[in-house]
């Protein structure tokens, strides 16, 4: 069933009840054209391009948990296309005009909200870097303003200007950054791949892959074997395990980042801003609770709950930035595994092993890749290229020394 204003209306009148299931609750049959293992944002968006824009349909989206599970309905919605190096601002610009146009192409409400995203910096040298930062973000095309003290000050006057321990100078403005619904976004991908026949099997554990003379001819699962023509891997903090399993060492390692919600307050963060000093943003939710996260734990962990210590982080860089923060209760937090990889920058490619490619290294950064990322490995799982926005995301570059590595602090994952 479509959404739109009349169905809307329709619904209204008929007590809500012609609603339908998003999706189909389907079993996995024994053959597919492709397998897509992780029904996450990526690998359901990569589905629905695929069958969208490739007319590729006789695909299987396999998923070991339940559809919003993993990181996709863990994460704190940021989206933002404010990057520094050639590798990346051309792909996180697609994915910004992938956002603008996303809600009309799946026919889901996913509550894309540009509400902006402002960097704050508190130094001269931070301020010469963000400036380096939205020169090479206007050569792309993407928007970039520079903010004095005062600019921000009449922006977000709930700061603290007068009594910082860090105090702030200025920021950098992303007018096109905000936010979008985590778990929204997922399930609209869901919806609109399954009506074009795409099956998303939930509960089903990929757990070894079906090789022929070495090359992945399909998967064996928790509900049988399957047989594919290609198998796309899409399993964020699972990447490591699952490619053991084809025999495949990731540089990566897989650490455990928090969130953290407060009580619901009447509106006053409009917009996404992050500390220049430490590591915390902050931004609002349509409930009203305050939406906040900072560094990883800086183990590596599969645990999906984080330590008090980064807890502890975070609250401190919160009150220095925001001290009436201090009165504020936190309702929830949690946590989700990210593949940090090396240079912390994402890989979409083929794999050494003949019949597997993969999609990972999303780092703490993912959510606002996800319609790139999709569309990008649906590109490869449907032509075998590789897509021109993501060239530079081979998995190959750390052997060659070709590392995009957007923080600069070198091959340390937990860094990123
Ligand atoms: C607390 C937190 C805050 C974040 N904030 C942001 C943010 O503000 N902005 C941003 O851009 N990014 C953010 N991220 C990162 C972002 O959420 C991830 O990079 C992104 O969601 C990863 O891609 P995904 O959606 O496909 O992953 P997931 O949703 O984790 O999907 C992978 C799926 O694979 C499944 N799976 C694993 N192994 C198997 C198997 N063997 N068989 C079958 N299925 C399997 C898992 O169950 C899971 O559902 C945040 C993450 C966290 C945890």
């Amino acid at each position: 069933m479509g959404f739109s204003g009349f169905a809307l209306l329709k619904e209204a009148l008929n007590g809500q009840r012609g609603w339908t299931e998003h999706w189909r609750k389907a079993a996995p049959k024994p053959a597919y054209d492709v397998v897509i293992v992780g029904g996450g944002g990526h690998g359901l968006a990569t589905a629905h391009y695929l069958a969208s824009r490739y007319g590729i349909t006789n695909v299987a989206v396999l998923e070991k948990g339940w559809i919003g599970g993993g990181n996709a309905g863990r994460n704190t919605t940021i989206i933002r296309s404010n990057y520094l190096l050639d590798g990346n601002i051309p792909f996180y610009e697609l994915s910004m005009k992938l956002w603008e146009g996303l809600e009309q192409d799946i026919n889901f409400n996913a509550m894309v909200s540009q509400r902006s995203v402002l960097n704050l910096y508190h130094s001269d040298g931070q301020r010469d870097a963000y400036a380096r930062r939205g020169n090479a973000m206007a050569l792309h095309g993407v928007d970039a303003e520079m903010l004095d003290r005062e600019a921000v000050r009449a922006r977000v006057p709930y700061l603290d200007f007068d009594n910082a321990r860090f105090p702030v100078k200025g920021g950098l403005l992303h007018r096109r950054g905000g936010t979008a619904r985590h778990d929204g976004v997922v399930w609209g991908y869901a919806r609109a791949a399954d009506r074009r026949g795409v099956d998303i099997v939930e509960n089903c554990e990929v757990t070894g892959f079906l090789r022929e003379g070495g090359a992945v001819v399909g998967v064996e699962t928790t509900r049988g074997t399957i047989r594919a023509r290609t198998v796309g891997m899409a399993v964020a903090g699972s990447s490591s395990l699952l490619a053991a399993k084809a025999d495949l060492r990731l540089p990566m390692e897989s650490h455990v980042l928090q969130a953290f919600v407060s009580e619901g307050i009447k509106p006053l963060v409009d917009g996404v801003v992050t500390f220049g000093a430490g590591h915390f943003y902050i931004s609002q939710s349509d409930k009203g609770g305050l939406v906040f996260g900072g560094d990883l734990d800086p183990f590596p962990s599969y645990a999906q709950r984080g330590g008090l210590p980064v807890f502890e982080d975070v609250a401190e860089c919160a009150l220095a930035m925001m001290p009436m923060l201090s009165r504020l209760r936190i309702l929830r937090s949690w946590g989700g595994i990210m593949d940090m990889s090396l240079d912390g920058s994402p890989i979409i490619d083929h794999t050494p092993v003949e019949g597997l490619k993969i999609n990972s290294g999303w780092c703490y950064g993912g959510f606002k890749a996800t319609p790139a990322s999709g569309l990008c490995f649906a590109h490869l799982l449907a032509t075998g290229e590789l897509h021109s926005a993501a060239s530079a995301y081979r998995l190959d570059r750390f052997a060659r020394g070709a590392l995009i590595d957007e923080k600069g602090v070198g091959p340390t994952p937990n860094l990123h």
